[in-house]
C-alpha cells in the first residue's frame, strides 16, 4: 500500500494535506497540522505467489498478504508528481529488471574472466 501520511498524527492524507488539529503551545490555540505528508510504503507477502505485494490482499489470486514492514520516507514534489504518474503501475517490474541486468553483468564478467583463463593458457 502506497499513501501519504502524516509523520505527526500518522493518518492518511490522501488530499496530500492532513485534516488533523494541534493545540499551539504557546497560544493555546487550535491550529491546523501543517506537517509536511510522508509517502509510507507498506509490503506484503503472498504466500500463495511468493511474490510480495503493495495491497493486503494479493491481486493475483486474491489471498490475504502477510504483513512484512512499513517505510515511511519524505516524499520530495518531484517524486510526488512521479508517483502520482506511476502509482497504478507495479515498479517491482523496474527493480527485478535492474537486478537480473546487475546479474547478467556478473555473469559475463565472470565468462570473460573465464575465457582469459582458458586463453592464456593456450600459446597463440
Ligand atoms: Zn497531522
Ligand atoms: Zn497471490
Amino acid at each position: 500500500m502506497r499513501e501519504l501520511v502524516c509523520p505527526r498524527h500518522m493518518c492518511k492524507v490522501p488530499l496530500g494535506k492532513c485534516m488533523e488539529w494541534d493545540i499551539d503551545e504557546v497560544t493555546g490555540e487550535r491550529i491546523q497540522c501543517n506537517e509536511k505528508p510522508v509517502m509510507s510504503t507498506t509490503l506484503y507477502w503472498c504466500k500463495q505467489c511468493n511474490v510480495p505485494i503493495y495491497e493486503e490482499s494479493c491481486p493475483l489470486c486474491g489471498e490475504k498478504g502477510k504483513y512484512i514492514a512499513t517505510d515511511i520516507r519524505p516524499v520530495f514534489p518531484e517524486e510526488k508528481i512521479l508517483l502520482a504518474i506511476l502509482l497504478e503501475k507495479d515498479d517491482r517490474k523496474v527493480t527485478e529488471l535492474l537486478s537480473d541486468m546487475e546479474d547478467k553483468a556478473t555473469a559475463i564478467a565472470g565468462a570473460i574472466s573465464k575465457l582469459q583463463e582458458i586463453l592464456g593458457g593456450i600459446e597463440l
